[in-house]
């Protein structure tokens, strides 16, 4: 392949770009259509055009967080609470393996009414009954142990993400008793104990500048992540950053092409917030170097209470066959599995 600009050869080849030629490609859009080519064929080179899916299951909408962005902060009054039950969670799991479905991603707010014993006992009974399937975990920020006790369980993958890695922008999205620090050594502890881990940031989140999207990559360079998961920031009502305007879609498919050549190995979702912009965008994000999609097989009443922003996308497809269509048609194949990082060419 002949790449007519020296700075995305080497991207493309040695994975390597400098600062000043991230912000150029961040700024100006005259590469967009070589970058978005490379990264696609980088993803195929990697994962053929296989396209993995993830079952969500939105478990508890409680947090005791404050994060200025988020719905589901725990100031916001406004917000009908619910958790779900040992068994409403099996009930998610048995629905989505006969979708096909082989991970399933439990994810919820820092909720204390779901102890360790608790966790690992869904953990423990998930894995029973569905035992050529992975269990990834989204419940942010706990103690080494507790991360121990639910890798031991059988939970293997995490997601934690760090949001922005630059500790002023940080602190301009968390109240004062939250730290990066604290959240940088959680990805670091997941990592010792061999979780596949999944990072990323907000995209236009209330006073990013392009300094803090460079220190995000270069943060994701030294943690080395297996899995990045990035999303436009969209205003929720109820939360401090409710008339901020949101990030763009744009930047996030730009963002994500360079992901793929930075880290070719990587799981990248077409995150939902990206459809929540534009429910049209699974072909442009799939271009873009994605290759992941969650599908939400959360008990149904609940599923529009995880608000964590305005508009969130609730996906059509009722079966997975209408989705695994659209997915063929943009170019690509969904595939029954548990979807590994390819670790073969790392
Ligand atoms: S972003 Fe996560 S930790 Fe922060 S309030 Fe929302 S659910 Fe809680």
């Amino acid at each position: 392949m002949v790449i007519k600009y020296n700075f995305l050869n080497i991207l493309f080849k040695k994975q390597y770009i400098s600062n000043e030629n991230l912000n150029l490609l961040i700024k100006c859009n005259i590469y967009n259509e070589t970058l978005f080519k490379l990264a696609d064929y980088k993803r195929r080179e990697y994962y053929s055009n296989f396209v993995y899916i993830r079952g969500l299951i939105e478990f508890t909408n409680y947090c005791k967080n404050d994060c200025f962005y988020c719905g589901i902060r725990k100031s916001n009054t406004a917000l009908t609470r619910y958790r779900l039950t040992e068994s409403d969670i099996l009930r998610c799991c048995e629905n989505g393996y006969k979708l096909g479905l082989r991970t399933f991603v439990l994810q919820g707010g820092e909720d204390n009414f779901f102890t360790d014993n608790v966790i690992c006992g869904i953990i423990r009974k998930i894995k029973r009954n569905f035992k050529d399937c992975i269990i990834t975990l989204s419940i942010g920020e706990r103690p080494v142990e507790s991360y121990k006790n639910f890798f031991k369980a059988g939970a293997s993958r995490y997601l934690l993400r760090q949001e922005t890695a630059d500790i002023n922008h940080y602190k301009k999205l968390h109240p004062s008793n939250m730290y990066l620090e604290n959240r940088k050594r959680c990805l670091l502890n997941l990592k010792e104990i061999g979780f596949s881990v999944g990072a990323g940031f907000l995209v236009g989140s209330p006073f990013q500048t392009i300094e803090n999207i460079i220190k995000d990559l270069r943060f994701l360079q030294k943690l080395k992540p297996d899995m990045i998961g990035i999303g436009p920031f969209i205003p929720q009502e109820n939360t401090p950053f409710a008339n901020f305007k949101g990030g763009n879609i744009e930047l996030t498919l730009k963002l994500l092409a360079i992901l793929r050549l930075i880290f070719p190995h990587a799981l990248m979702p077409a995150t939902t917030a990206l459809f929540s912009l534009n429910e049209n965008i699974l072909k442009k994000s799939l271009n873009a170097g994605a290759n992941v999609l969650m599908t939400n097989i959360t008990t149904k009443k609940y599923r529009n209470l995880y608000n964590i922003y305005n508009n969130k996308y609730r996906r059509k497809e009722k079966t997975l066959k209408k989705l695994k269509k659209n997915i063929y048609l943009a170019g690509y194949k969904f595939k029954v599995s548990t979807g590994n990082v390819n670790s073969t060419k790392l």
